[in-house]
């Protein structure tokens, strides 16, 4: 008896979480008791749909493609297949924006072209303004030759299978922003920030408004293995010092990340050179150290992409928060 009416009990508590945990997810009215905003509804519905297999998938993808050095023959097949990826994801008018690189590397003279990959979620109310993530696609190493092998699947496949993902969430839930959203990878970072540089560039050239850059690189490294002791470096600029306060304030709300606020290092990453041009940047890192930071050991299976979930879906909480 007791056996037979415990059977039906345990059969039913996974039904009973399940359909909890649906109803809250995605059609979220309220959480725990409490009203949400909308922008609170609209980024857990976000968040809960970022998945960290379909991170992982697309950090493997991208170190499988050898190397992604800027200098290496195959660097244009990579933003091409880049851009191939936003499209089959819905941004079907994503873009390659070239441009012409003149660098030295170790010693030697380079000419190149080089391809930033732009995709755009265009916002309802104020389509030419732009809230902006972006995250380095190229890769190198130092114990090896990066023209051949550099699998950078931290350094930073992280940071654009985060970017990508959070594309590929907004388009499944129809997430429609008042401002636009761009998607932007850059080129040619490791070799000298030249791809974020370009592209800031022509954007104050344009002068569309831009209400915020986020961008992540190294985001799926992480050494504890108490996931309720996980941190998240966020950097600020002179100019931006209350994006931490909003980040730190929506990691306390929806992440469960304790956030660090730290601006060392705030020159060596792709949003220096927005902030050079005077937008307002933010840049997310993981607090611990990367042993094999450019090194052919920078592989997926080293990530831990439970970890990159959560940072992406700060990310992706504030995008919507900044609209
Ligand atoms: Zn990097």
């Amino acid at each position: 008896m007791k056996l037979g009416k415990k059977i039906t009990i345990v059969m039913f508590l996974p039904l009973f979480f399940f359909a909890m945990s649906t109803c809250v997810k995605d059609n979220p009215s309220d959480f725990d008791g409490i009203p949400l905003e909308k922008k609170d509804s609209i980024s857990l519905k976000l968040i809960s749909a970022i998945n960290s297999d379909s991170i992982k998938a697309t950090a493997t993808w991208l170190q499988r493609m050898g190397t992604r050095f800027s200098l290496a023959d195959n660097h244009r097949l990579v933003a091409v297949s880049i851009r191939d990826k936003f499209k089959r994801n819905g941004y079907y008018t994503a873009y390659i924006d070239s441009f012409l690189l003149s660098n030295t590397w170790k010693s030697q003279n380079y000419t190149t072209w080089q391809y930033n990959v732009i995709a755009q979620l265009d916002g309802s109310v104020h389509p030419d303004s732009l809230s902006i993530i972006g995250a380095h696609y190229d890769s190198n190493v130092r114990d090896g030759d990066p023209f051949k092998k550099a699998p950078g699947a931290n350094d930073n496949g992280s940071g654009v299978a985060a970017m990508i993902e959070i594309a590929r969430v907004m388009r499944l839930k129809n997430y429609v922003p008042g401002i636009s959203i761009q998607f932007v990878a850059f080129a040619a970072e490791e070799v000298g920030l030249f791809g974020s540089a370009d592209y800031a560039a022509k954007l104050a050239y344009s002068g569309r408004p831009v209400s915020i850059m986020i961008n992540n690189d190294m985001i799926a490294n992480v050494t504890n293995p108490n996931r309720l002791l996980w941190e998240v470096k966020i950097k600020h600029y002179s100019n931006s010092e209350d994006l931490s306060e909003k980040a730190s304030a929506l990691c306390g709300k929806y992440i469960k990340l304790t956030p660090v606020i730290d601006t060392s290092g705030i020159k060596r990453s792709d949003s220096y050179s927005f902030f050079l041009k005077d937008y307002k940047a933010i840049y997310f890192e993981s607090a611990s150290s990367d042993y094999n930071y450019h090194t052919i050991g920078d592989l997926a299976v080293e990530c831990n992409f439970n970890y990159c979930k959560l940072v992406t879906g700060l990310s992706a909480a504030m995008l919507v928060h900044s609209d």
